[in-house]
């Protein structure tokens, strides 16, 4: 392996100016636990680093009235173990605690898993779920990218050359909104997702139909989906069972599944259909 130049800039205009006048040959590193795996194997080869740590405001994680602001090197570890996550944003809780092993969570960043735009990245069907807003930041600005526009395909997101992910703001669900995530895997721990499934409905004022619904999927097509022909089957409906598994029917059919190692394509349509009613459920759901 040749020897990598590691730069530690102190704010974001510093970063953005060394990966810009790098022209790629720089790449920005948060926990690096993808970076690094990637250089070992040979797929990726950066003349340079451009470690995110030392940034401050990139670790802030602040629940607002309005939103929870999470820094882009805010760590997995560090989500899980907010209470107020886990009380507010239970999905996205869920999907935190369950990337990797806690020595990984301990350093890999939900930045990282995000910018990554691996089609498996447990944090995605969260940010799908609670229409996450990623800010960037480049030299010509911040700007604002919708979780649902972030994931271009597979390992590419909508970051312009030399931009980065600043932060990741999750608008506050209304009270009474029931959300869960679903990871499918092959055994517990240490391991991607076969299939990832997330739901959060947020009921109307009158207590018993679904006001707004969002069904995320992850591993189920070249980036994470939002499955909008099931969402539309449940909103201002009551949540049946019969609905709901309508609603998880046309999920796996708008789903662009397919055979790889971890799974065959039949399986994960199969499970579709299987785990959306079962997330519905363990969010506390009343299905009648
Ligand atoms: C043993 C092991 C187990 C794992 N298990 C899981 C798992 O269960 N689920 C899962 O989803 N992932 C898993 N991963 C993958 C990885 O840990 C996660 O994707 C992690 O969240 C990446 O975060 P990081 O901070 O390490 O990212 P990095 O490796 O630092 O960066 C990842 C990518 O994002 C870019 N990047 C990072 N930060 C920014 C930024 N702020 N702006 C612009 N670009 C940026 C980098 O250039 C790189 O392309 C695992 C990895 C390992 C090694």
């Amino acid at each position: 392996m040749n020897s990598l130049e590691y730069l530690q800039p102190r704010d974001v205009a510093e970063a953005v100016t060394l990966l810009t006048e790098a022209g790629g040959e720089y790449l920005p590193v948060t926990g690096a636990t993808d970076v690094w795996a990637n250089i070992r194997s040979g797929k990726l080869a950066p003349r340079g680093l451009v470690s995110l740590t030392g940034i401050a405001p990139l670790h802030e994680l602040r629940l607002d009235a309005g939103a929870l602001v999470v820094g882009a090197a805010v760590t997995h570890a560090r989500i899980e173990d907010s209470a107020e996550v886990a009380a507010v944003y239970p999905a996205l809780h869920r999907a935190c605690s369950a990337v990797g092993s806690r020595q990984v969570r301990n350093v890999a960043s939900l930045g990282g898993n995000l910018c990554n735009a691996a089609p498996s990245a447990d944090s995605a069907v969260p940010a799908l779920l609670y229409d996450a807003v990623c800010v960037a930041e480049g030299r010509s600005g911040r700007r604002e990218i919708p979780a649902a526009e972030f994931f271009l395909g597979p390992g590419r997101n909508a970051l312009a050359p030399g931009e980065i992910l600043v932060e990741v703001r999750f608008p506050r669900p209304p009270l009474g909104t029931r959300a869960d995530y679903w990871k499918l895997t092959r055994r517990k721990g240490v391991e991607l997702p076969i299939l990832g499934v997330g739901v959060r409905l947020t009921p109307a004022a009158d207590g018993h139909t679904v006001a707004q619904a969002r069904i995320a999927l992850g591993v189920a097509g070249p980036v994470p989906m939002r499955a909008r022909g099931a969402e539309a089957l449940l909103e201002g409906e009551e949540p049946t069972a019969e609905r709901v598994s309508r609603a998880a029917a046309a999920a796996a059919e708008e789903s662009q599944v397919r055979d790889s190692w971890r799974g065959k394509a039949w399986y994960r349509r199969e499970m579709i259909r299987v785990l959306i009613p079962r997330v519905i459920g363990r969010a506390g759901v009343f299905v009648s």
